[in-house]
């Protein structure tokens, strides 16, 4: 199988949350879709080991907000490479909470969608939950974020947990070799720290890893 036609399907970048005993909880995922019209019915996959899927499975509910072009690398990576069990990923960001009580992002967001699952569908990994769309509306005008622009323009990497992710999708070393200067980068995000050293206590400002997951690159 040649897994570069994976890379022609195109995708929209979304966060999805929910809530469980007062903690909000919600991660990025590009596999929401529009399912049927009448009724709207939206299906989503998310890998089982996300936090977000297992509040998910306790709440019933799921708002998703799709992502503007204009979305910054931080705010993807406290919702793409970060816990929400060792974190409350909305500190510090806009938000405001829908008619279930479940927060989302309110900046750098288009559009935003009430959810509630009607069924739940295991495929290995991941979970398909099928929902019904209890309410929507567009947010402002801002162009949505696409996978293919995420990959290639914002140079964003793909996280393990993600449906898409495979090994040629991870931090590539060789790519960026061309500056005399020392540069380090983490093998999570991708995420490129120039200097040296690299000190100790550094923490990847995208996905909050340590230093010990970073790499010399040259
Ligand atoms: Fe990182």
């Amino acid at each position: 199988m040649d897994t570069k036609a994976f890379y022609k399907m195109s995708y929209g970048l979304y966060i999805v949350s929910t809530s469980h005993n007062g903690k909000d909880y919600g991660c990025i995922v590009n596999t929401l879709a529009q399912i049927t019209s009448t009724p709207a019915q939206i299906s989503v996959a998310i890998n089982k080991e996300n936090y977000t899927s297992k509040m998910i499975d306790k709440n019933g509910y799921i708002t998703a907000t799709s992502l503007s072009i204009d979305a910054p690398m931080e705010l993807i990576g406290t919702f793409g490479f970060k816990s929400g069990k060792d974190i409350n990923k909305f500190d510090g960001l806009s938000f405001v909470r829908d008619q279930n009580g479940i927060a989302y992002v309110t900046q750098h967001t288009n559009a935003v969608f009430n959810l509630k699952v009607s069924r739940t569908i295991d495929v290995g990994t991941h979970k398909i939950y099928i929902a019904d769309v209890l309410d929507a509306k567009p947010l402002n005008d801002d162009e949505s974020l696409t996978y293919a622009y995420y990959q290639t323009v914002k140079k964003g990497k793909t996280p393990p947990k993600a449906s898409s992710y495979n090994a040629s999708s991870a931090p590539d070393v060789k790519e960026s070799n061309t500056e005399s200067k020392v540069r380090y980068i983490c093998k999570i995000c991708g995420y490129i720290y120039t200097g040296d050293p690299l000190p100790e206590d550094f923490i990847c400002p995208i996905c909050g890893h340590p230093a010990s997951d970073f790499e010399r690159i040259n």
